[in-house]
């Protein structure tokens, strides 16, 4: 009988993955995705990766007989998948089973970062009420908001599903192409959204296209009404620019819960007046991070039992099966 197939998991995982790979699989275990920690063993055993992402060229070179990298959420943006297609492996990652959470996060960020509710709650918990009397009301409102979405994809759109059960039907968005049979206005540049809205949600990915495209003139064009929220990628936003555009009172509110070089948030956002910050937690519920789990490893069982992945990413459609 041939050996379990070796997969390769690089530091910490999402506990449920890992409990399922070791029953089905053996895993190896290293403690980052780096290449100097690739043994000869791993070299000539590991034929699948499980991560959080963080796969580059060069690990994916140091592995000789590497078929699939299994990524544990739908932004794929740490991996490089146009190398991986070049190798003939391939790359599949989470999508539409996290949709949901997220686009939930995104309305509670922006609540938040609206109506200040954090700031509620500490003036609660600090005694300020007792001893000052009721929180000051908030200056900004969600009613009447104006919304623009960068990255109408399928978290964008349930973002917007949401936001119009809340009693806003003013929507635009801005994608590379326009979502054919979808009514919401279409602006083909980043900036044109950014003038006709007053609240900017981007939920687009990162990589290389997206890098720093809010910059201190998008966040001019949202204007000093304006609220920018992120969910979508760190590496979307000129932080140093955001921070200024707070400080300037070029727009008047923000809201992230993702960073260009996480888990570390520079001060001058930490500094920010008017700012609202959470910690990457989109999809970070228990029973959606089980299901992302699920996925990931359900595309390792059907690529070495099937021979075809369950949700390859675009680059790499058309990478087919060793044997
Ligand atoms: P989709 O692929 O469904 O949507 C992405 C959208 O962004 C598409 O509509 C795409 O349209 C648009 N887009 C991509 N590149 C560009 C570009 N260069 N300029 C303008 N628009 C662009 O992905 P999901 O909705 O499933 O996920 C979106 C992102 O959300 C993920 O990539 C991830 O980074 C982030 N995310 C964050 C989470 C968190 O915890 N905060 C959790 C989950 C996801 P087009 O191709 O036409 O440009």
């Amino acid at each position: 009988q041939s050996l379990p197939v070796a997969i390769l998991v690089p530091g910490q995982f999402n506990d449920h993955a890992i409990g399922r790979i070791d029953r089905t699989f053996r895993q190896v275990k290293i403690e980052r995705a780096d290449p100097s920690l690739v043994t000869d063993d791993i070299r000539r055993t590991v034929r699948g990766i499980a991560s959080f992402g963080g796969i580059n060229a060069a690990l994916i070179d140091a592995l000789p007989n590497l078929e699939i990298i299994a990524n544990f959420g739908v932004g794929y943006d740490s991996v490089d998948a146009r190398h991986a297609a070049q190798r003939g492996i391939m790359v599949t990652n989470t999508p539409d089973v996290l949709t949901e959470e997220v686009a939930d996060t995104a309305l509670g960020l922006l609540i938040n970062t609206i109506r200040e509710l954090p700031r509620a709650e500490t003036w609660l918990r600090d005694g300020s009420w007792v001893r000052e009397g009721n929180y000051p009301l908030s200056r900004l409102t969600l009613r009447g908001r104006t919304i623009g979405i960068f990255g109408m994809g399928r978290i964008g759109l349930a973002i917007a599903r949401r936001l119009e059960a809340f009693g806003l039907s003013s929507i635009a968005y801005h994608n590379r192409r326009r979502v054919e049979g979808l009514s919401y206005d279409y602006h083909p540049t980043l900036k044109g959204l950014a003038s006709a809205v007053d609240t900017l949600i981007s939920v687009a990915p990162g990589g290389a296209s997206t890098e720093k495209a809010v910059n201190a003139e998008i966040l001019e064009a949202l204007g000093p009404n304006g609220v920018f929220i992120n969910i979508g990628r760190g590496s979307t936003v000129d932080e140093a620019a955001l921070a200024a555009a707070l400080a300037n009172k070029t727009i008047a509110a923000a809201g992230l819960d993702v960073f260009a070089d996480e888990p570390n948030v520079p001060q001058p956002l930490l500094d920010a007046p008017n700012m609202s910050l959470l910690p990457h937690v989109g999809s970070a519920s228990e029973h959606t991070r089980s299901a992302m789990a699920d996925l990931c490893v359900d595309n390792l069982v059907s690529w070495f039992s099937q021979g075809r992945a369950l949700t390859p990413v675009p680059e790499t459609e058309k990478v087919k099966a060793r044997r």
